[in-house]
């Protein structure tokens, strides 16, 4: 597979408990680089345009209230196999179902306010990241 990139998302429930150095501290430990990295508060169309896959489920609303209440971290992660690396060590979307050893597992309050969020391809990857960052701004 090779070096990949991925993005990722620190989320406002772990940004408020000021946890995003031991988030990220679990992420350098698996692996991943920190090649890109911002503290944003997301607008309502971010949020919407980020999810909109979701746009029909009926957490949709809940999501974009979430996701804007509070700064996010947004970043782009370097490492061998990043993609599937990085979900790995995220753990499962709901945190009762999540491995030990990973963020949700660690740090993830229920399956919506779960702490993380990863691409789940390396199309999307490139997608992601394009909604957030300039190539500039991405030093490996
Ligand atoms: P992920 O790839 O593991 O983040 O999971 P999904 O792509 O399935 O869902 C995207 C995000 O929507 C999750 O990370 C949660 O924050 C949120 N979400 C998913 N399912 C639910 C749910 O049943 N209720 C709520 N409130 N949020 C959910």
């Amino acid at each position: 597979m090779g070096v990949q990139r991925t993005f990722s998302i620190i989320k406002p429930d772990a940004t408020i408990r000021n946890l995003t150095g031991a988030v990220n501290a679990i992420f350098e430990k698996a692996g991943l680089r920190i090649v890109a990295q911002k503290r944003i508060l997301m607008t309502q169309a971010q949020a919407e345009t980020f999810y909109a896959v979701h746009s029909e489920r009926p957490f949709f609303g809940e999501l974009v209230e979430f996701m804007t209440s509070a700064p996010v971290v947004v970043q782009v992660l370097e490492g061998e196999n990043a993609v599937l690396a990085h979900r790995e060590v995220m753990g499962a979307t709901n945190p009762s179902e999540a491995a030990d050893g990973t963020v949700r597992k660690e740090f993830a309050l229920s399956i919506g306010e779960n702490s993380v969020h990863g691409s789940d391809s390396e199309e999307n990857a490139a997608l992601e990241m394009a909604q957030f960052f300039s190539g500039n701004e991405i030093v490996g």
